[in-house]
């Protein structure tokens, strides 16, 4: 049995984040048992509860299932990029449906859901891609930056994410 959990591009701790949990399975894509289960989201026709990381890795569940774990994303010029995203990076949980951003032509890292307090200790070490993001979130609800901040910690759910390339943050938000 594989112990070591494969590394992630787009989403480096997938464990953290809660998507893959400790629990022996049987992988419904290698039929292997597993001591790892993917939790989080996964489009497919079929009903699909147990996969394990190693399937995500390799491309082999969203093959097998015709699947994928992403609902949505920014549309970059990098098909590479697209499909280790789409087909083989775990998704992460969100309200409405996650959305993956993008920087400097690649797609971000997804660190983890974030609060208002959390945000405002990076924005005070300076982060210029952090304030054009919540400018833009800002906007879209119709907020003022600190209302837009504060409300982070009450009715919006903010999730992080790291440009993998320049290390500026970006952040996508629903509401709960
Ligand atoms: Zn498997
Ligand atoms: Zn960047």
């Amino acid at each position: 049995m594989k112990n070591e959990l494969p590394s992630f591009r787009y989403h480096p701790d997938p464990q953290q984040t809660g998507v893959i949990e400790k629990e022996n399975i049987i992988c419904e894509a290698c039929g292997q048992p597993s001591e790892y289960n993917y939790v989080g989201p996964f489009y497919s026709v079929e009903d699909v509860e147990q996969i394990c990381p190693w399937c995500i890795k390799d491309g082999t569940a969203a093959k097998k299932f015709d699947g994928s774990f992403q609902q949505d994303f920014d549309c970059i010029d990098n098909q590479e990029a697209i499909e280790e995203l789409d087909k083989r990076t775990p998704g992460y949980f969100s309200w409405q449906g996650g959305y993956w951003p993008s920087h400097c032509g690649d797609f971000c890292a997804f660190i983890g859901d974030v609060d208002g307090k959390q945000l405002s200790n990076i924005l005070a070490k300076g982060d210029p891609v952090l304030e054009e993001t919540i400018k833009e979130e800002a906007n879209q609800y119709q907020l003022s930056r600190e209302k837009f901040i504060k409300e982070l910690s009450g009715g919006i759910l903010g999730y992080l994410f790291q440009c993998l390339h320049c290390g500026g943050h970006k952040i996508h938000t629903d509401l709960s």
